[in-house]
């Protein structure tokens, strides 16, 4: 069967990007079986040479370890010219290897999930002389840099009012600009899992608050200091509780505290691939601000107490909730042990649920990919008229 062939290209900085790309990968497969050969490809790693092709995996120790750092490099890219130069330069120093991911992929369309992918590959296109249609499907939701904006995408698919805002401020065609929601995986979609019936699958108690606590997909922040102040409060406030914290693929936070005593119920994960189940288990959770464990979230009406964000991309996600009812920010361990005892108690948290649900955008994957496909099939209509 000849299949169109869609290209999205991500890069592993954090987890959310990739987050973002399956569910798009797997939202063509739901809506259009057999249709499309979707490829994910992380062009930085896969198609740049030595020492570039090493940046993403910094990206997690540097912004763990020397967020002095990732703040420099960030004001440096918030200057327009700067940004350019910087990736005219990476471009003309990769090209040779940057043009196998033409010639390996032969895409009939290219999705950018990541802010780093848009003029990179615009030189590449003009380059090549290859008239592939392009797309960004913005995957913050309140915080922008502006290399998410490239006024020639065809398309650009965002989360948030701010957003819309910010792409047409960048040059891009107002019609071009389509608010659909930040995409979420599969699971996430149609009907979620039932509360007790999650509790019973994961080996927890059915009737113990439940507070989830996660770092990203890094397991990044202060997790292990926050764990031990939330579990030590609800202990001492004698609330019926249980937590459960996700280390993402932090793996020396996992061995530290699965070797933890704990005075209530605690299950400590790695990685984990069902997310949905965790969050529908939960009455709250508590989060660095990334944007893909937060767009969860709302879908699946759990109030979120922000526990801190990534300087730049992930400062207004902080106002995005809070702002909406949704949750709170907190950012000491002590702080946050005490909202988290004041929600066990209290009735506000039947309310951030409620207005988590109304703006959890479940079906977003889907409708991105259904304007795509409408946008391909424009395409080939008017190519076959002139
Ligand atoms: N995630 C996951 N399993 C884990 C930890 C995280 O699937 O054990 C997912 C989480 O559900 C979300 C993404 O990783 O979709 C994290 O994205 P976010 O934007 O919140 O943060 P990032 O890791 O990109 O900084």
């Amino acid at each position: 069967m000849n299949h169109s062939r869609i290209l999205i290209l991500m890069s592993d900085t954090g987890g959310g990007h990739r987050a973002s790309a399956q569910a798009l990968q797997a939202a063509f497969a739901a809506r259009y079986p057999g249709r499309f050969r979707v490829e994910i490809v992380d062009m930085w790693t896969d198609y740049t040479p030595w020492p570039i092709n090493r940046m993403p995996r910094m990206y997690s120790p540097v912004v763990a370890r020397a967020l002095w750092l990732w703040k420099l490099l960030w004001f440096i890219f918030e200057n327009k010219r700067a940004h350019s130069a910087v990736l005219r330069l990476v471009y003309l120093l990769c090209r040779n290897e940057l043009r196998k991911v033409l010639q390996a992929h032969r895409p009939h369309l290219v999705i950018s999930v990541h802010p780093l992918m848009q003029h990179i590959f615009f030189h590449l296109l003009e380059e090549a002389r290859a008239p592939i249609p392009f797309v960004t499907v913005v995957t913050d939701l309140a915080s922008f840099h502006h290399g998410w904006f490239h006024k020639r995408a065809e398309r650009c698919f965002v989360a948030s009012d701010v957003a819309a805002e910010a792409a047409r401020h960048h040059g891009l065609h107002a019609g071009r600009v389509r608010m659909l929601g930040l995409p979420v995986r599969p699971p996430f979609v149609g009907t979620l899992p039932d509360k007790e019936a999650a509790r019973a699958r994961l080996g927890l108690a059915d009737t113990a608050f439940t507070v989830l606590l996660l770092g990203g997909g890094e397991g990044m922040g202060p997790v292990a200091a926050t764990a031990h102040a939330v579990a030590r409060r609800l202990a001492e406030t004698g609330t019926a509780a249980q937590l459960v914290v996700i280390c993402g693929r932090n793996k020396r936070l996992r061995q530290s505290l699965q070797r933890s005593e704990w005075p209530i119920p605690a299950q400590v994960c790695g990685f984990v691939d069902n997310m949905q189940e965790w969050m529908a288990a939960s009455d709250c959770v508590i989060t660095k601000a990334g944007p893909g464990t937060i767009a969860e979230a709302l879908i699946s009406g759990l109030p979120i107490l922000l526990s801190g964000f990534i300087p730049g991309q992930e400062e207004g996600n902080v106002s995005y909730v809070v702002e909406n009812g949704a949750g709170a920010y907190c950012d000491t361990p002590g702080g946050i042990a005490a909202i988290v005892s004041d929600w066990a108690g209290g009735s506000e948290l039947a309310q951030m649920a409620d207005r988590a649900r109304e703006l959890g955008r479940p079906r977003a994957a889907y409708d991105i990919v259904d304007e795509i496909v409408e946008f391909m099939d424009g395409e080939i209509a008017e190519s076959r008229d002139s």
